[in-house]
């Protein structure tokens, strides 16, 4: 695994360095994380790597292409290794977990825009935001509102 992500550096033209193969390794594990687990992540394995260290690997890894860098409007910006796909995300109102949503298909929901005004256009960034399952369930238990229906 490790010689795959070293491939991958290389083919970017990037260095290979144990705390960019841990960076990697940590957003093939755990899609969707901001800077700061990331960080945890890598000091896991590599105590000493500082957060300048995991910072520039992640903007590399962005510039290259080996990354991408999502941010839903209002939550702190999430990495992830899945690229290439166009793939799209739900996202949790009240946690801010994030799933994957594969390319929406069809007419809706407006991948294709009544006036591209003759721009080329080669990317719609969709957003779907929510309540995940977990806040949900909570959402039922605390509310006062629903205890009452349901007497
Ligand atoms: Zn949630
Ligand atoms: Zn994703």
């Amino acid at each position: 695994m490790t010689s795959d992500f070293e491939a991958q550096l290389r083919s970017a033209s990037l260095r290979v360095t144990r705390p960019r193969l841990a960076a990697l390794a940590a957003l093939r594990d755990h899609p969707h994380v901001d800077t700061d687990t990331v960080i945890a992540l890598v000091r896991a394995d590599n105590p000493t790597v500082s957060h300048q260290t995991v910072y520039d690997a992640l903007r590399a890894f962005t510039e290259a292409g080996l990354v991408r860098r999502i941010q839903p409007a209002g939550a702190t910006a999430r990495y992830e290794s899945r690229v290439g796909d166009n793939h799209h995300h739900v996202v949790c109102r009240s946690c801010g977990a994030i799933a994957d949503v594969a390319c929406a298909v069809g007419p809706a929901p407006c991948l294709t825009a009544s006036d591209d005004h003759g721009f080329v256009v080669d990317e719609a960034e969709v957003v779907y935001w929510g309540t995940c399952p977990g806040c949900a369930t909570e959402r039922r238990a605390t509310d006062p509102r629903s205890s009452e229906g349901n007497r």
